[in-house]
């Protein structure tokens, strides 16, 4: 069984517990009595006092044996309203006329139980409009407001009343003098319960417990939809369901049993029926509002805002009209309602068409409320007899809601673990592919190192030939060129092959001699090796004093170092430019700055310089040869010593290299 059919059960029982338990059809009145003879209050229950009773228009019993004229005797239906009822009148004349009753006025019912036993009974009697008094066999019982033949002396009441008759006769008299002058409605609008007294008081307790449970609900749904918002206000749904729920949670305490006149005795009949129908007019926006979000393009924006309108006119005439004026136009109030039903229906049915997500679960709870608003609305107007029902269909609205969020909640966490283990696979994925781009890394590296070696041999001795011719006296001038062509284009290329093997040794941890060395020394060598450069390019080198400084290194690794630096500070430099060094101790580092005067770095590039064949892609970079090795081998051999190097530079203002170690 799933929750949805568990649900309509619970639903169902509590519709049932409210019918009269019994299998028997209940008699109904018949010109002014009632047979119950028959009637066994123990097996077949409570039984409403429906059906023809004597009436008596502008008549008050008088006197102890609540005397009432024969002649102004008329049967009506009860329970309805007199407004409207056609009755037979004589004039003083004693001519016959029909009379059209309207709502204000006073009157008498009166009723004759024939009961089968002399047992203790109990009467339920529901808030009839608008005062009436109440005599069982001649005895007062109840007087609710105060019955008057005029405006001024009637006071309308509001109660529901529980009343014993002690040991009843075979026969019971019931007579209830009523006057209305406040509202649309008059007279026994609603029917009269008789029954054992214990089934009567069990019928309160049921009736409360019922009304109370399903109050609890709402509010709690209430406060977890306020939760749910306040959570995440992104979604403003929950709000809008929030205080709709909140709103009904006070209709449910304010009908059926009247609980919050109960609790607040001296609550006004006017003010407790505003208070009743303004649970339901401001309600409704806040309801469509609700719907807007979840369904947006399925819902009549114009119908919407005018049904929103004259929800807002109907609210504000309720707040300041008495109720006798805003119950005469209730017709209007009640097609709003049914309008509105229809009108959140079709949006439901345009959502479903467009197969939106919860639209059939959203269009079951709603059909189960929808009834149980027509049920209230038909209640209401006294067209059935039945009670007020639409918060229990509110609550069967909520569950199915509720269904649909946790089946909303589940979707979005099994989602969420589909997505995690998607980003697991392709976690996995780039896993094996940075794998393999190392294993290829490292294969072209080995490539390289092969190469280079191979490479060497003959490289060695093209270089030491070439040297040979240069130096060769008897060959022509040409030749001696070419020779020195090949002798120069050898050694760079030397070089590079010496770059690439380094990096090879440097990848798989060389093992580093490390001895303290003076830094003049370090530095006397690159310089040596790039003198004939420098002039070339007319380079100035400014060194400070760096005589005292002695460094724990692998002399032949740092001088390789010093070079690449000062090489690219001397060919990236503009002619006649300048490279300085200077050399500054902190603690037991010392910081070794080389700048110069040349075309400078773009911030972008001052990390990237440092990777393995990185070269700034511009006109100079062609001009100067180059594989994009220096940066990386300095860069490399530093870190082995513990030493860093960085970088500050802007293009066109030169560069400094800041190397610590
Ligand atoms: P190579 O000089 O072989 O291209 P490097 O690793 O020595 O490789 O340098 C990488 C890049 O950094 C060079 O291509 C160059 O564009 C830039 N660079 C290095 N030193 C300087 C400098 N002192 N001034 C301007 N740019 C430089």
């Amino acid at each position: 069984m799933n929750a949805i059919s568990l649900f309509v059960i619970i639903i169902v029982n509590i519709f049932l517990t409210s019918c009269s338990p019994n299998g028997k059809i209940p008699p109904k009145a018949i010109k002014g009595v009632l047979d119950l003879r028959d009637w066994d209050f123990e097996k077949n229950g409570v039984i409403n006092l429906d059906g023809e009773w004597e009436f008596y228009w502008k008549e008050l019993p008088v006197g102890d044996e609540l005397a009432l004229p024969e002649d102004k005797k008329n049967y009506i239906n009860v329970p309805s309203s007199w407004n409207g009822q056609i009755i037979k009148r004589t004039t003083s004349g004693g001519e016959p006329f029909e009379e059209i009753l309207g709502s204000e006025g006073y009157a008498t019912y009166r009723l004759r139980v024939l009961l089968k036993d002399e047992i203790d009974l109990g009467l339920r009697v529901p808030d009839e409009a608008t005062s009436y008094e109440l005599y069982v066999n001649g005895e007062i019982l109840k007087k609710y407001g105060v019955v008057a033949p005029s405006r001024e002396n009637s006071i309308p009441g509001r109660s529901i009343e529980y009343i014993h008759i002690n040991k009843a006769n075979h026969e019971l008299e019931v007579v209830i003098p009523i006057s209305n002058f406040h509202i649309d409605q008059s007279g026994l609008l609603r029917s009269v319960i008789l029954g054992g007294i214990d089934s009567i008081y069990k019928l309160r307790t049921t009736n409360l417990s019922r009304e109370l449970f399903i109050s609890g609900i709402l509010f709690i749904m209430g406060m977890y939809h306020f939760a749910l918002f306040f959570l995440r206000r992104e979604d403003n749904s929950p709000l809008f369901f929030g205080i709709y729920c909140t709103i009904v949670f006070f209709r449910t305490l304010i009908k059926g049993e009247l609980y919050l006149n109960t609790l607040f005795p001296t609550l006004s009949f006017a003010n407790s029926f505003k208070i009743e129908n303004l649970t339901i007019y401001p309600g409704l926006p806040i309801f469509f509002e609700f719907v807007k979000i979840l369904f947006p393009l399925e819902m009549n924006k114009y119908i919407r805002i005018i049904l929103n309108f004259l929800c807002l006119i109907i609210s504000i005439t309720v707040l300041l009209f008495p109720p006798l004026y805003f119950t005469k136009i209730l017709t209007f109030f009640h097609l709003i309602i049914l309008f509105s039903i229809i009108f959140v229906i079709y949006t439901l049915i345009k959502a479903i068409k467009q197969k939106r997500e919860g639209a059939s679960t959203f269009l079951f709870g709603i059909i189960l409320y929808a009834l149980t608003a027509i049920n209230d609305l038909l209640y209401s107007r006294i067209i059935i007899n039945t009670g007020f029902y639409a918060p229990v269909g509110l609550v069967a609205f909520i569950f199915a809601q509720s269904y649909l969020l946790s089946s909303r909640f589940s979707k979005a966490f099994s989602d969420t673990k589909e997505a995690m283990r998607m980003a697991e696979e392709q976690r996995q994925l780039v896993e094996t592919a940075k794998e393999e781009i190392e294993r290829l890394g490292r294969t072209k590296d080995e490539f390289l190192a092969n190469l280079s070696h191979e490479i060497k041999t003959p490289l060695v001795s093209i270089y030491g030939y070439s040297e040979l011719i240069t130096m060769e006296e008897d060959l022509p001038e040409s030749i001696k060129e070419y020779g020195s062509e090949i002798y120069s284009s050898a050694g760079r290329l030397n070089s590079y092959m010496d770059d690439v093997l380094l990096v090879t040794d440097l990848e798989t941890n060389l093992q580093i001699d490390k001895k303290p060395t003076l830094l003049s020394t370090l530095i006397k060598n690159p310089i040596y090796q790039l003198e004939s450069l420098m002039k070339e390019r007319e380079i100035v080198l400014h060194i400070s004093d760096i005589s005292n400084f002695k460094v724990l290194c692998d002399g032949v690794l740092i001088e390789r170092a010093l070079n690449n630096i000062l090489k690219n500070a001397i060919v990236y430099n503009k002619t006649k430019g300048t490279v300085k060094v200077e050399v500054i101790q902190t603690n037991d580092k010392l910081e070794i700055n080389i700048s110069d005067t040349g075309i400078g770095i773009l911030p972008e590039y001052s990390d990237k310089i440092f990777d393995k064949f990185f070269r700034i892609d511009s006109s100079l970079s062609y001009e100067v040869s180059g594989v994009g090795l220096g940066l990386f081998l300095a860069k490399k051999i530093l870190e082995l010593h513990g030493g860093s190097i960085s970088v500050r530079s802007e293009l066109g203002q030169g560069s400094e290299f800041v190397i610590e170690i």
